[in-house]
């Protein structure tokens, strides 16, 4: 098969796991810049530029989309679904992943735990915000924040109301969450290929920081997941619509709660935690999905 890895950087470690396991499936594989992409909208004929020609119709693309270009991004996806090639994951489902407000609301319409979160617009609702979500301490989060950049841990009631009014007065989008104690500053990053969890880490964040990114000098070790874990990282991958993504999980004294997912999961912590070949069971869910003659449907 022909495939696209959609990304900025050929040098980054999952980009170059993914050229790499390709090839060693038999595949062609090309790592395509996102930005230097250009379309051509036109009637019946959509068609994806790069360097001043029309890209090959690739069997497949895979999307590695930072969250900085999301909109362009998910863009130059849509234009690769109108033309009928098969995207690992929809633009949609990408565009819905990147907002946390968003993706929270979606799981909380089906079965999955989540930790409580309260969103709000005006100043004067901020002491129902916090009380709502069971008062101090409380985790404030911006809405698009990536890397543990934008979550911040508010011990009291004083401080909570005074980075939400902070925040607030720069116009900046928060969610108020319930913070999840017990986690002990960890956290359960699951890899979900299709419907199914391939690999799991748990991260534990350096003493005395409650955010468990590795990207914040966290530390990833091999899990092995409860029965619920596994089932609630498998359905919030279903409600998103994403076939591979990063569920992160903490474990909470009333089971598993889903924090966020990610649709571009970096294969680097997960590959050297586990020793699997996650790229690798990338390329085995293509070439049980392009092949078949179900396309993406392309949703707007
Ligand atoms: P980001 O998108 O920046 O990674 P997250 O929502 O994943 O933001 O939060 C970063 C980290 O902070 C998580 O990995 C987790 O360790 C910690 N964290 C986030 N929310 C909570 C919470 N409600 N309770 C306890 N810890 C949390
Ligand atoms: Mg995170």
């Amino acid at each position: 098969m022909k495939v696209a890895v959609l990304s900025r950087n050929p040098n980054l470690y999952s980009t170059r796991r993914l050229k790499e396991a390709g090839e060693e499936r038999g595949h062609e594989i090309d790592v395509v810049d996102t930005l230097h992409c250009y379309m051509d909208v036109t009637r019946s004929r959509p068609v994806v530029r790069c360097k001043g020609e029309a890209l090959p119709f690739y069997d497949a693309v895979i999307p590695r989309i930072g969250a900085s270009i999301t909109f362009y991004g998910t863009a130059i996806v849509r234009q690769f679904e109108m033309m009928g090639t098969f995207c690992v994951n929809e633009s949609v489902a990408i565009t819905r992943s990147r907002d946390k407000l968003r993706s929270l609301q979606l799981l909380s319409r089906k079965d999955i735990g989540l930790p409580r979160t309260g969103f709000a617009c005006k100043p004067d609702d901020i002491k129902d915000l916090i009380k709502n979500v069971g008062g101090a301490p409380v985790v404030v989060k911006l809405l698009e924040g990536t890397q543990g950049i934008g979550v911040v841990l508010a011990d009291t009631q004083k401080a909570a109301e005074s980075i939400i009014e902070a925040f607030m007065g720069l116009k900046a989008n928060i969610l108020v969450q319930e913070f999840i104690k017990e986690a002990g500053g960890a956290d359960i990053r699951c890899f979900v290929i299709g419907s199914k969890v391939v690999a799991a880490m748990k991260r534990q964040g350096v003493e005395g920081e409650f955010r468990s990114n590795l990207h914040r000098g966290g530390t990833a070790t091999l899990i092995r997941l409860t029965k619920e874990e596994r089932a609630t990282a498998v359905n919030a991958a279903k409600v998103m619509g994403l076939n591979v993504c990063g569920v992160d999980i903490l474990q909470s004294d009333n089971g598993p709660v889903v924090m966020e997912v990610n649709s571009s999961p970096g294969l680097q912590g997960i590959e050297s935690a586990t020793g699997k070949n996650v790229a690798g069971m990338i390329y085995e869910f293509i070439e049980s999905r392009a092949s078949r003659s179900t396309r993406t449907r392309g949703k707007g």
